[in-house]
């Protein structure tokens, strides 16, 4: 165990973290030079967005002063959404590499993860990348890692993850001052999942670490939150491949195969331990990870509807925060309502549903998860995440809605904006701003978790020209004063545009939607109303005019060949359209809804 050092790397986007990573495993031959560009990122969209999805980890052996140490790095997920991944795989560490860019400053998300980080005892490694682009090492940065990390200026290392700089001073830094695990040998097995991936050929993969005990190949295994029972067919550690082992022991990390085919059932965060001798506790900080947002997905076209239920069957295998359950709607067809964690989770979900089994789905504003207290029967609560299942007004006692501690990290010119966006968006400041240095500043809202799901991280960018960044944890439910929005179209609602809002926004929201769509449904041959309403009550309404001209019209009596390829084309199209009673309706225009809000 003295031997073994576990360590994350906790970075902003984009500041070098699989960059560096990259140099660490090559400089300690752990992979051959140049063999694959950001190894930890090996999903397309992970590479394309910069962001970490599924987190991995890896092991490295390295000689110091004659004596062969190995090293776990243990890769974190980048983004908000994944914050409870990212806290079981930094309890899985003893020390953290914390990257910041010399050229940038501190982001919000590395601070929260700093203190994830130094919460749980961790010793961090302060390094400035990208030296390179730099002739001078940057004294603001370097004041705030200090005023972070609480180290000296010497203590920070500078490197270029590009060309490899410093990269023997971090591995040397790893062994003499990330201290080894503290685990007990002896002790009854606990080891603590952090991860776990799907694949066709083994079934689920799960990576632990060990903190008590020891894992043999065969041994009869209890997953202490599910409390089911498997062998351990295949145990070992992670290289460049798996690398099957016979016992892995307190202290190291590995990986585990058990015939397990569905992540579902292997939970982050959850203790294994020996079925025979389990140890009494699970390990602390277990969470069941639960979708915060909802939204329908529809596909398209019609028929793909049974495609979609299979891809997305094959995407849950391997995200186990990805729920859905059959739907349909009058406008739109078949589908599903779905829970995410985040906007971001949602985001990615629709990119590889159209690049990984290409289908194109079309998916309804998100809502979150309402409690919606009923009159009558006493202490009915109905947890509401789809605008249909909304009770009548009449019938509702009271309604609460989730809220989240929101932090942003900004320059002091732009805080003032920050604060006005906030207390627009029904935010509410807690304590003081804090000065991270001179002129950056640390301000926390209570906010409605509906209110940032949606565009605020854009318009945070855009009234702080790009200088804040943002977190955000669950707080509790609080009440809330709901109305539903509702539209009708040719005089039939249209439940696929329904939407839940506070009532501050309603009519303003209310208003906008139903000028928006006059614009967004095209003209037919006869005249369409569009009426909006709250709470059952008419708001706001458009007249979307009739067409002139018959479009096929100039057509007649010309070339056959063009006729016919143009009533193909709109064979096609039609495909796309949705019928609203006599009115055809483009695909495109629930798209684009989302972005109305
Ligand atoms: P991540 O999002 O933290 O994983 O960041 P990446 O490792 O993907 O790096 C983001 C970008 O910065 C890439 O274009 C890298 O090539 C570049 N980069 C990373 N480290 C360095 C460095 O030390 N110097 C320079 N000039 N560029 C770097
Ligand atoms: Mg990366």
């Amino acid at each position: 165990m003295h031997n073994i050092r576990n360590f994350c790397i906790i970075a902003h986007i984009d500041h070098g973290k699989s960059t560096l990573a990259d140099r660490l495993l090559e400089f300690t031959k752990t992979v051959p030079e140049g063999y694959r560009h950001q190894l930890l990122d090996d999903m397309d969209l992970e590479r394309e967005r910069g962001i970490t999805i599924k987190s991995h980890a890896i092991q490295m052996e390295y000689k110091y002063k004659n004596k062969e140490y190995k090293l776990n790095l243990i890769d974190t997920p980048g983004h908000v959404d994944f914050s409870y991944e990212v806290s079981r795989s930094i309890a899985a560490c003893e020390g953290a590499l914390l990257v910041v860019d010399c050229t940038k400053s501190v982001q919000a998300q590395t601070i929260s993860n700093l203190y994830l980080a130094l919460k749980k005892n961790l010793f961090i490694i302060p390094i400035l990348n990208k030296i390179d682009l730099s002739e001078s090492r940057s004294e603001d940065v370097i004041e705030e890692i200090i005023e972070l990390v609480k180290c000296k200026s010497e203590d920070i290392i500078s490197v270029s993850a590009k060309n490899g700089f410093g990269i023997k001073e971090v591995l040397d830094k790893i062994v003499t001052h990330i201290p080894p695990p503290n685990g007990d040998n002896k002790a009854p097995l606990q080891a603590m999942i952090f991860d776990s991936f799907y694949n066709s050929f083994t079934g689920v993969i799960a990576y632990f670490k060990v903190k008590n005990g020891f894992i043999q190949k065969g041994q009869k295994l209890l997953f202490m939150s599910t409390e089911k029972i498997y062998y351990a067919y295949e145990i070992g550690i992670l290289k460049l491949k798996r690398i099957s082992k016979n016992k892995i022991e307190a202290g190291d990390v590995g990986y585990i195969v058990s015939g397990i085919k569905n992540t579902y059932e292997v939970k982050v965060g959850d203790t294994i331990t020996d079925a025979k001798n389990p140890a009494l506790k699970s390990i602390s900080g277990f969470e069941e990870v639960k979708p915060m947002i909802f939204a329908s997905v529809y596909p398209v076209t019609y028929d793909k509807y049974e495609e979609l239920r299979s891809a997305m069957e094959r995407l849950q295998l391997n995200d186990a925060a990805l729920t859905f359950s059959s739907e349909s709607s009058p406008a739109l067809g078949f589908g599903f309502h779905c829970g995410f964690l985040g906007i971001l989770h949602m985001e990615v979900v629709k990119e590889r549903l159209e690049r990984e089994y290409g289908i194109t789905v079309i998916i309804t504003i998100p809502n979150v998860s309402y409690k919606v207290f009923m009159k009558k029967k006493s202490n009915q609560v109905i947890i509401v995440n789809n605008p249909s299942d909304f009770p009548e007004m009449e019938k509702i006692q009271k309604i609460e809605e989730p809220y989240v501690l929101v932090s942003v990290l900004t320059k002091e010119n732009y805080i003032g904006n920050v604060i006005s966006l906030c207390i627009g968006k029904r935010g509410n400041i807690i304590g003081d701003q804090h000065y991270l240095t001179s002129s950056r500043i640390k301000v926390t809202f209570e906010i409605p978790l509906s209110e940032i799901i949606f565009d605020f991280y854009d318009k945070l960018k855009t009234i702080s020209k790009g200088y804040a960044t943002f977190d955000y944890y669950f707080l509790d439910y609080r009440n809330s004063d709901l109305k539903k929005i509702t539209v009708l179209i040719n005089h039939q609602k249209v439940d696929a545009l329904s939407l839940l809002v506070h009532k501050e926004k309603a009519f303003f929201i209310a208003r906008k939607i139903c000028k928006e769509l006059a614009i967004l449904i095209p003209k037919h041959q006869f005249s369409i109303p569009i009426q909006v309403s709250i709470s059952g009550k008419i708001i706001a309404r458009e007249t979307i005019k009739s067409l002139r001209k018959n479009v096929t019209a100039k057509c007649y009596g010309g070339d056959i060949s063009r006729k016919r390829k143009l009533l193909e084309k709109q064979k096609k199209g039609k495909k796309k359209m949705r019928q609203i009673g006599k009115v055809e309706i483009p695909s495109s225009t629930f798209v684009n809804f989302l972005k109305i809000k």
